[in-house]
């Protein structure tokens, strides 16, 4: 379908609202306080803290103290069970965002409402738009690996699903696809299909049908591509038989989604022996995605953070075509929009919307002596190139003074507005004793022992760890899927680097003094973070938002059931 021209967005308009608002980012951040307070000040949450009206940032943090999901829980319960008095909002809430609980284990209840949905379709735009410039597109399609999950019912009637779901069955979602020019080539019997493995299936399918127009290939989670495409090295046969015959596999046993692909699938011999061809032609499927879409642009989804650990196989998959990293945000709400969009994805920053919510940041510098004490919050233009920060979110969906849970640095400046990089979640994973470790830390070691594997040509197709204290002293294990069978000597090789690589002060102390035991490699079977995937989607948590857990708690029994019952050798370290 052609869009009208007055529907589709003009990047250069775009780009010139946030140049105007990055440029006057303190003001903006100011006036959007105001906003926020006057919007919700008469909630019993803001009521309780006695703010009385004001709405000045030193009162506001003199007032009101900050919060984390656990303080805000009961509130957000009362709401989701159907009390309609303003507990956080001015306008009462209607729809709870469940958040992927992948990284914390259980999904969290936070709330959603239109405001997020129009700070997510200013985000979308305002990358697009910087995109845009770098990386025109024209009329065509996204390939979108995007699933819906279940929605369901609160105790007090409100719809809830995951805050993608939200978004996805949203008007306003489907408008900004087609006003960035890249509308989804799947129906949405395709995306909210109850059975994420079928949806997967036709969406590789819609893909093919549409190649030519397919201009863009994407996923809100890098993993989600990647999965796609591991998927479509098992399935493609089966694929290009759908397209030659025009009928649909019997493994599609949804109704809803066979009838919605009956009116797209044609038997069509020449495409496929063209995709068959094309297939036939590429090594290691390296290429397959540049190949099977010839039109690409470039692929898009969120690839910093614990998506680093895919690039390598996203980079094989997209052969020449740029990858693009997308924005920063989260289920509670969106933070920065990538606005440098050629940056490569590891260096990717996120630059602070200074209008879509009010924004603090916890220093996390240690002192002089080592010792990391929590220091008073400061704002969003007084924070320092180069440093460590904890941010604190508050926004138009009853959020005040939020504790996110992330670790940003701020790497410079778009304007007066900060350019943040990921860091990691800032909860520890892996701790015995003095030692300290976190997600990136880990990614970081797991980096330097899969270089060993990747001269073998082998790769780590995912990862998870743990602490182990039913030992004595207590260790680390490390789990990982491998693709090939390596030899035993490259992976003891693997579990001393990897052992070696963890270099904060206190883990090295503990090792050479024998308070922390050897660290243990455990590689498991093909498949079994398929499982844990399958596992959590069981739960509830949507394929879209999906994240490996890179640390598996003591209390996790089903994940920890899955990867001891997967596990077929294992190693120690000797590096100490
Ligand atoms: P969810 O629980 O699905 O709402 O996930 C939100 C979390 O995903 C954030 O708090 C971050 O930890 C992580 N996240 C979101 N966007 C990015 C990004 N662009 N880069 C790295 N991590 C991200």
């Amino acid at each position: 379908m052609l869009e009208r021209m007055e529907d589709i967005i003009d990047p250069e308009t775009i780009v010139a609202e946030f140049e105007a608002l990055s440029n006057d980012a303190g003001r903006v951040q100011r006036e959007t306080l105001k906003k926020i307070l006057e919007e919700n000040g008469e909630t019993e949450y803001l009521q309780r803290w006695g703010l009385n009206g004001r709405t000045d940032p030193d009162s506001f943090k003199s007032f009101v103290p900050l919060a984390t999901h656990t303080d805000l829980e009961p509130y957000i319960h009362r709401i989701a069970d159907g009390e309609n008095s303003s507990i956080l909002t001015g306008k009462p809430i209607t729809t709870i965002s469940l958040s992927s609980g992948t990284t914390q284990g259980k999904p969290k209840f936070v709330p959603f409402n239109d405001e997020l949905v129009e700070d997510t379709m200013k985000i979308y735009k305002t990358s697009y738009a910087f995109r845009n410039r770098e990386y025109p597109i024209g009329n065509g399609k996204a390939l979108q690996f995007i699933y819906g999950s279940k929605q369901f019912k609160t105790k007090g009637g409100l719809a809830a699903g995951t805050a993608t779901t939200n978004i996805y069955l949203n008007a306003e979602f489907k408008k900004t696809m087609r006003a960035m020019q890249t509308p989804c080539c799947s129906p949405d019997e395709v995306i909210f299909g109850p059975e994420f493995h079928q949806s997967l299936y036709c969406h590789l399918l819609c893909g093919l049908i549409f190649r030519d127009q397919v201009q863009v290939v994407s996923s809100t989670f890098a993993h989600s591509i990647v999965h796609a495409f591991r998927t479509f090295e098992q399935l493609w046969e089966q694929l290009v038989n759908d397209i030659r015959e025009g009928v649909l596999s019997s493994r599609i046993t949804v109704p809803s989604i066979r009838t919605a692909m009956s009116k797209l699938l044609k038997p069509d011999p020449e495409l496929a022996n063209r995709i068959y061809n094309k297939c036939l032609g590429l090594s290691n499927w390296y290429g397959v995605i540049q190949e099977l879409f010839p039109n690409t642009k470039y692929i898009y989804g969120i690839m910093t953070g614990s998506m680093e650990p895919y690039l390598i196989k996203l980079r094989h998959y997209a052969g020449g075509l740029p990858l693009l990293s997308a924005d920063y945000g989260s289920s509670e709400g969106w933070i920065g929009a990538n606005v440098n969009p050629k940056l490569p994805p590891e260096l990717v920053t996120f630059a602070v919307l200074p209008d879509i919510g009010y924004f603090e940041f916890i220093p996390l510098k240690e002192d002089v002596h080592g010792l990391e004490h929590e220091r008073q919050p400061i704002g969003l233009t007084e924070v320092t190139i180069g440093e460590e920060y904890e941010i604190i979110v508050t926004n138009f969906a009853g959020l005040y003074r939020y504790r996110l849970g992330d670790v940003v640095k701020v790497k410079g400046f778009h304007n007066s507005t900060p350019e943040l990089q990921f860091i990691c979640r800032r909860n520890l994973l892996l701790t015995i004793n003095i030692d300290k470790n976190t997600e990136k830390d880990l990614q970081i070691a797991v980096e330097a022992a899969a270089k060993l594997l990747a001269e073998e040509k082998q790769e780590v197709v995912d990862f998870t760890s743990r602490v182990d204290s039913s030992t004595e002293p207590g260790h680390y294990v490390i789990f990982w899927e491998i693709s090939g069978e390596p030899n035993d000597e490259i992976l003891k090789e693997c579990c001393n680097c990897l052992d070696k690589s963890f270099v904060d002060a206190g883990y090295v102390g503990s090792r050479k003094v024998k308070t922390i035991g050897p660290l243990e490699l455990r590689i498991v079977r093909r498949g079994t973070f398929h499982k844990i995937l399958d596992h959590f989607v069981g739960l509830g948590a949507a394929v879209s938002q999906f994240k490996t857990p890179r640390c598996v708690g003591h209390n996790n029994n089903n994940v920890l059931q899955i990867l001891s019952s997967n596990v077929v050798k294992s190693y120690f370290s000797t590096a100490f």
